[in-house]
């Protein structure tokens, strides 16, 4: 199993039953249902646990998140506990919750963020309604419907005779090294957004890319589309803007850094991160 975050969902979505109210009102008085609270980054915690509960009111709007093998539903609301909220990153960091359960939230945290930001119709400024289980919003003064977003970023490990380039930016903890990222932009190709981003942050020219794997970041609803590209030369130009600093490192450095055991006390990104799958496939 990978070690990344928020990729192990248990959840059967059961899309093609999400527009049938009755059957929505079926699942949420089932008595195994439970009930995320979401807020902001925060999700409600209960003595160390994922609380579970259903929201206070009938009339809590809630997103339907899917059934687990055996029939038990996942709703989501938002909603703040003051005091019993934590936020979701250090639940990752910190290991507290099984990768299911955060596979869970990634998908909660994504669609409650984007029902929060999306009351009101783009279109024509009236307000809408959730529906479908929260798949969708729909607007009654004009019609519109509207679909949550999933923000697409790549984020590649670049190579070149044997090395592979990593860069930081000034953010990051000390010493911490990861993987050239960026949003991808409309009418891009996956392949046309790593050439960009890594020709922007770094000046370095690059060719072939090979898709490596993928992994939801619901800060607030992006998708990593890890990579590795073949650099056609190892110049490096830096923006200083984007990154402190870009590098480029052995294989056996890379593998100390990651493994935290480099001698210069530089580290590569953690496993819960895309960025460190994404460079141990390089490393291949
Ligand atoms: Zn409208």
């Amino acid at each position: 199993m990978t070690p990344m975050a928020f990729v192990h969902s248990p959840l059967d979505r059961k899309a093609n039953h999400r527009s049938d109210a009755g059957w929505l009102q079926q699942r949420r008085a089932a008595r195994n249902a439970k009930f995320i609270q979401v807020h902001g980054d925060a999700v409600r915690m209960q003595e160390g646990k994922l609380a579970v509960a259903a929201p206070a009111s009938a009339e809590t709007p809630l997103v339907f998140l899917g059934e687990e093998a055996g029939g038990t539903p996942w709703f989501a609301f938002a909603g703040n506990s003051e005091g019993e909220m934590q936020a979701l990153r250090p639940l990752m960091v910190g290991g507290a919750l099984a990768p299911a359960e955060l596979s869970i939230l990634a998908q909660a945290r994504s669609l409650v963020h984007w029902h929060e930001k999306h009351g009101f119709c783009a279109a024509c400024g009236q307000k809408t309604e959730m529906s479908d289980g929260g798949y969708r919003r729909h607007c009654a003064a004009c019609g519109a419907d509207h679909f949550p977003r999933t923000d697409p970023v790549v984020i590649m490990a670049v190579q070149h005779g044997g090395n592979i380039l990593l860069g930081r930016q000034k953010a990051w903890a000390p010493g911490m090294y990861s993987a050239i990222a960026g949003f991808m932009e409309p009418g891009e190709t996956i392949e046309q957004a790593v050439a960009r981003e890594v020709l922007e942050e770094t000046g370095v020219v690059t060719g072939a890319v090979r898709y490596v794997a993928s992994q939801p970041w619901p800060f607030p609803s992006s998708l990593m589309i890890g990579c590795i590209a073949e650099a056609v030369a190892s110049q490096i130009t830096l923006d200083e803007k984007e990154l402190e600093n870009a590098r480029w490192f052995s294989r056996a450095d890379v593998r100390l850094m990651l493994d935290h055991k480099h001698p210069e006390g530089i580290h590569a990104s953690h496993p819960w991160a895309i960025a460190h799958t994404v460079i141990s496939a390089a490393l291949q």
